[in-house]
């Protein structure tokens, strides 16, 4: 069987941009609107010959979308999604957003990545030019390795997240 790649991070990061850009279609629907991710979250793709599931956790989980919950519910049902994953995926793509720089909630989740022995990839998402890749640095503090710059919008960094993800299959 195909092994499972869970996208896993706090709101707003870019999670369902970049689930949508792997699977080519608009599976998961992106969070304009406040509690739209509705849809499937599941999605089958392939990188240098791999194939793989990708599942976009957020939203119809963990409801951890909606902007009118107080942070630490936010913050909890994050940390949950995190667990989630590690107990279900074969991989872990770890996304926060570069333009909003390292946030507490970001620590929370890797506290609980850090505790895994399966692999997890640090994408850092909204790299989104050449200047922007530099915000992925100060993600280093983090513990998980090298932070790789992407840009869900642009494709920019993708397939180094990919290339990362793919060694370990
Ligand atoms: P999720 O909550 O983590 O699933 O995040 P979404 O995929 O719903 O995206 C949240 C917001 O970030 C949306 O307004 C997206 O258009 C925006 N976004 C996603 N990827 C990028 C990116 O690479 N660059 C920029 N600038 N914005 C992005
Ligand atoms: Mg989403």
């Amino acid at each position: 069987t195909k092994p499972i790649v869970a996208i896993v991070g706090r709101p707003n990061v870019g999670k369902s941009t970049f689930f949508n850009r792997l699977i080519g279609e608009r599976r998961a629907i992106i969070e304009d609107i406040p509690g739209t991710t509705r849809d499937r979250l599941y999605g089958d793709t392939f990188w240098n010959g791999r194939e793989f599931t990708v599942v976009d956790t957020a939203g119809i989980l963990f409801g951890d979308d909606d902007p009118t919950l107080p942070e630490a519910e936010i913050n909890r049902r994050t940390r949950a999604q995190a667990e989630h994953a590690i107990a279900e995926a074969d991989a872990i793509i770890f996304m926060v957003d570069g333009r909003d720089g390292l946030t507490a909630a970001d620590a929370e989740v890797a506290d609980i990545l850090r505790t895994t022995a399966k692999p997890v990839v640090l994408a850092v998402n909204k790299c989104d030019s050449q200047e922007r890749m530099l915000d992925a640095v100060e993600f280093y503090a983090l513990n998980l390795g090298d932070p790789i710059p992407m840009s869900a919008f642009h494709g920019l960094g993708t397939g180094d997240v990919l290339d990362r993800l793919t060694e370990h299959f």
